[in-house]
């Protein structure tokens, strides 16, 4: 973006003020991309019956080109050049003209530059309009039809979902669809309807608006959600995109998030690290041998370390209060003033992240005169540092932070309450740095994952986090504290409890345990807690082990489908697609006619029970579908199943006219009362996941 995102600074009331600097990109790290006559290379899009042109910009971030698309072009219309002015700067109008350039302009600009990938990964719903283009794309190429073209570039896709907050979702009313997309959809012989039909929730509901996440999840076969806990959250969001699935089989699974962690270590912790863990831990940092080595690190040197950053916070914090306060013209200068502000021996809380509602900024002050008490104590000193911008129209975030400025303000927690305006990488740098704990308290389960923790954890932080993102897959009971992990109803009694269990942790567990010093003055118990931080944190919350999970579970997939539903014109994709249909329309007629159990139904312990299924395919074979056999424990309502397995049952062949016969069995290893059922899907082998069709048949 020509201006970024804003850069923050608060008036006297403490409410934010926003300013756009331009960037100027000819000072910055990135290059134009050449064409072939030495040119900067250029997309053209028509956007609006309007021609636009696209300048193409190159950033080397380590191994990785990283390219740019900049609307500013001298010959495009002064509304077009505002295209990429600035995030978040518009209405939906200027949305979707951002992500018409994202999308349908990424997707040209990749193949302009003569790159074919195999493999394209959206990440949120933004660059939706990518996988469309690609569509006509092959369309014109191959003279197939959408739906063919859309088997090859779905298998190809791969979608990551990164919240579960609905206004981070974008929708666009289907009168702007119509205004931008009607040309661009007739020129493949198709309507804005048909669009809007990929992209609605419930494609029956004809005045719902165009959804980017729900347009992603049907022209993506690869879903995943950003941890654990926001995979079961994102299966019930976008239940109503698989009509007929279980919750539970909704093909969303997860790639936990983790931090490049040499981009967040301080100097003083890598060369710390490089001493005792060697050079492995920038090279192989899922490796557990690896980071059980800080075991290994002396105490006093970990607190050396450890103090330095934190004086260097404090230092950074003081410059940075000087430069806050002469720019508000409150304050005349005097480093003396400012040298009173914080401590540099203190326990130090730090809390700097967006300021989006269910961050929950204000949580720690629900009870103010509990957390004076707290910071209150001469003997043990406790001070909190504050961070983060809100969205430029979000009025809620902006009276958080205003509310904590003017906490901030009040005797007892001045110079040990403050806040660092205009967050970013460097101020999240010497916090996550310098800090003790990092406190983090979303409302559950609105994190999706959360990575500021994981950057804390690397310098030896301890997390005190609510059970929300990723800190349930983290947290063991010797890494950190956990508050919360329990659903609510009433959001107003959830703050409550969750308030108080902080104070109690602060104060019976946290702030105790830091100031259990030795005879050396040295926090031993603290430290190995930190060191348990480390070791185990660090081994799986990095991006080495994130990239090698895409790899694995989501890349090789798509990278195959890519390759086979590609080859000879497309002609597996076609094979796919006519398949779909005949399955749709005979679907009808699958039914599971009889179960019956040969051997009785009471099994020892150890033994199998034996399931025969008698299942009517119609004009379908035994090879065009998967017969699951799903068991488990009886649930206490006497219907559901508990903690479900599945096996495979096995065809046995035709039984009579469109009848077959399937057999498997249910290995019994624990006693008790238990369920079975048996489902069928419908099977093709270049289908990615059989649940994708929403076609089940129970029995
Ligand atoms: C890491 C980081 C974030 C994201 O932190 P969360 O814990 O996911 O909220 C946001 N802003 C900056 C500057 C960061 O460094």
């Amino acid at each position: 973006y020509q201006k970024g995102y804003f850069k923050q600074y608060l008036n006297i009331d403490g409410w934010q003020q926003e300013s756009y600097l331009d960037n100027d990109f000819y000072n910055m790290p990135i290059t134009p991309v050449l064409d072939g006559r030495g040119d900067q290379a250029v997309v053209d899009l028509e956007i609006d019956g309007r021609s636009v042109k696209i300048r193409l910009w190159k950033l080397q971030v380590g191994r990785i080109p990283l390219y740019l698309l900049d609307s500013s072009h001298p010959a495009n219309a002064a509304q077009d050049r505002r295209i990429t002015a600035e995030l978040y700067g518009g209405d939906t109008d200027l949305r979707i003209r951002q992500e018409i350039v994202l999308g349908v302009g990424g997707a040209r600009a990749i193949h302009l530059m003569g790159l074919w990938p195999f493999v394209y990964h959206l990440n949120e719903g933004h660059a939706a309009f990518a996988a469309l283009e690609r569509i006509r794309q092959s369309m014109s190429t191959y003279r197939v039809p959408f739906d063919v073209a859309a088997e090859a570039v779905a298998g190809s896709t791969v979608f990551t979902t990164h919240t579960p907050v609905p206004a981070g979702i974008d929708l666009f009313p289907v009168e702007l669809v119509e205004r931008y997309f009607k040309r661009y959809m007739e020129s493949l012989g198709m309507t804005v309807q048909d669009l809007m039909d990929l992209g609605r929730e419930n494609p029956d509901d004809t005045t719902s608006p165009l959804s980017m996440a729900v347009l992603s999840l049907r022209l993506s076969r690869g879903v995943n959600a950003v941890s654990k806990l926001h995979s079961v959250v994102s299966r019930k969001m976008w239940r109503r995109v698989w009509p007929h699935v279980d919750e539970e089989d909704i093909p969303i699974g997860f790639v936990t998030n983790g931090v490049h962690i040499p981009s967040y270590v301080s100097k003083e912790m890598a060369d710390l690290f490089a001493r005792y863990l060697g050079d492995g831990w920038i090279e192989e940092p899922d490796n557990e041998k690896i980071w059980s080595r800080v075991y290994k690190i002396p105490h006093d040197e970990v607190w050396r370390v450890h103090e330095t950053r934190r004086e260097r916070l404090v230092a950074f914090c003081r410059r940075r209060l000087l430069d806050q306060k002469r720019i508000n013209g409150r304050f005349v200068p005097d480093k003396r003033v400012v040298r009173a502000y914080l401590n540099p021996e203190a326990l130090t809380i730090g809390f700097a992240r967006r300021f989006a509602p269910y961050k929950r900024a204000g949580l720690i002050f629900s009870d103010p005169d509990r957390l004076l008490s707290i910071v209150s104590d001469k003997r043990r000193p406790v001070q909190f540092i504050f961070a983060g911008k809100a969205h430029p129209r979000d009025h809620t975030g902006k009276e958080l932070i205003k509310k904590v400025v003017q906490q901030s303000r009040q005797e007892g927690f001045r110079r040990k309450l403050v806040f660092i305006e205009d967050y970013d990488l460097n101020v999240a740098r010497y916090l996550v740095q310098g800090v003790d704990v990092w406190l983090n308290n979303p409302r559950r389960p609105m994190e999706a994952c959360g990575t500021s923790g994981m950057k804390a954890a690397a310098n030896g932080a301890l997390n005190l986090s609510v059970l929300d993102g990723w800190w349930p897959e983290a947290y063991d009971g010797t890494n950190g504290w956990a508050v919360g992990g329990r659903d609510y109803e009433d959001p107003v009694y959830q703050d409550k409890v969750e308030a108080e269990e902080i104070y109690d942790l602060l104060e019976n567990e946290v702030i105790p345990l830091f100031f259990d010093r030795g005879p050396d003055g040295i926090p031993h118990h603290w430290i190995e807690m930190m060191k348990h931080s480390m070791a185990k944190v660090c081994v799986h919350f990095n991006s080495h082990r994130m990239i090698e999970e895409y790899m694995e579970d989501y890349y090789v997939t798509a990278g195959l489908a890519h390759q086979i539903l590609g080859e000879n014109r497309l002609a597996r994709a076609k094979e796919l697609r006519n398949w779909k249909h005949k399955v749709r329309s005979l679907w009808k007629d699958v039914k599971i006619l009889d179960v019956s159990l040969p051997a009785g139904d009471r099994v020892a312990l150890g033994e199998d029970l034996g399931v025969t299924a008698a299942i009517q395919l119609g004009h379908l074979s035994d090879v065009e579908v998967v017969v699951d056999l799903c068991y488990g424990p009886l649930g206490k309502d006497s219907e559901t199943i508990t903690k479900r397995d599945l096996t495979v049952m096995i065809s046995q062949g035709r039984q009579s006219d469109g009848v077959w016969k399937f057999t498997g069995t249910v290995p019994c290893q624990e006693t008790g009362v238990y369920a079975y059922r048996v489902r069928v899907l419908p099977f093709h082998p270049c289908l990615v996941n059989p649940l994708s069709l929403s076609l089940v048949a129970w029995g």
